[in-house]
């Protein structure tokens, strides 16, 4: 046999076999997922499964859910939630457009009123395309999209809870939301935190590092010590964690800055031995090397 022909076979039968690994790999975490809930403070619980963590609050009169995760898990949130509540669903807060937040929307919206900046419900319109994450997210069907939208800020009176939805200028992406329960003493942040890990700021969809920064400046400004925080992604967390993330921004990026004033590529800046007291920090869905090229795409 030729050994082009050789090279052939050799070739099929792998790409053969690692797409059934593949395949199988997707369909065994599918089933195995497990889907958590977890009691917060007053009307609060956190749900986690796959995608941003989920923020409910739940009274006798009125059931809110903030995020939604991907739709395939969608049944597996909704036995979790119907445990904590049987009531429909009234509202769905979108902390901002991307899919993991957003995609279960097709399923909880059908019977529900959801909630957004206007630039989530702008962007939940139209496909997106991220060239750092080499994706395509297809655009929302009507009935998924979000049908009340703000510009700055909005309240929902659930019994006796105060929800306060606040946009924050570009910082994620260009359409965040933060959600304080007043009553309850606790906040959603959404993806501005993640907690112990390197952040995913969004340049292709209006994310900015300085923006992102300084809103993480703000909400310690704004956030109560003694409130609970329910970051986008991670544990449960509480203002200290929120400090410690904010020392990191600081720390990381002025190090990149000074480095891209000294001139040096990006490409020697990650060959370098950097942000050895942030171990652990990229084990994440971003890691060191994708946060060091954020920080130096994204600084002017
Ligand atoms: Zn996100």
């Amino acid at each position: 046999m030729k050994l082009s022909i050789v090279l052939f076979f050799i070739f099929t039968s792998l790409s053969t076999a690692y797409s059934h690994s593949g395949r199988k790999t997707a369909a065994k975490k599918k089933n195995t997922l497990k889907v958590t809930s977890q009691k917060i403070a007053g009307c609060v619980h956190m749900i986690k499964g796959m995608g941003g963590n989920i923020g409910v609050c739940s009274s006798k009169e009125r059931l809110v859910l903030i995020d939604t995760q991907f739709e395939k898990v969608s049944k597996k949130v909704n036995r979790v939630l119907r445990k904590i509540s049987k009531r429909k669903i009234d509202f769905i807060v979108n902390t901002h457009w991307h899919g993991d937040h957003t995609n279960g929307n097709k399923f909880f919206g059908k019977s529900s009123h959801i909630v957004a900046h206007e630039n989530v419900r702008k962007r939940l319109s139209e496909d997106q395309v991220s060239e750092f994450l080499q994706k395509t997210t297809k655009a929302l069907p009507p009935k998924a999209l979000p049908i009340i939208t703000f510009k700055s800020e909005l309240v929902l009176h659930i019994g006796d809870e105060e929800v306060q939805i606040k946009h924050l200028p570009s910082g994620h992406t260009d359409g965040d939301s933060v959600v304080f329960f007043r009553n309850s003493k606790v906040v959603h942040v959404g993806d501005h935190f993640f907690k112990n890990k390197f952040p995913y700021i969004d340049l292709g969809a209006g994310g900015s590092i300085t923006g992102f920064k300084n809103n993480i400046k703000k909400l310690l400004e704004i956030i109560p010590k003694n409130y609970k925080i329910i970051p986008g992604h991670g544990e449960l967390a509480n203002y200290s964690d929120l400090e410690k993330f904010y020392t990191m921004l600081n720390e990381t990026i002025d190090r990149i800055k000074g480095l891209k004033n000294l001139e040096k590529s990006l490409e020697t800046i990650q060959k370098m031995t950097l942000f050895e007291s942030y171990e652990g920090w990229g084990n994440g869905f971003i890691s060191k090397e994708k946060w060091i090229t954020t920080i130096f795409n994204g600084l002017k």
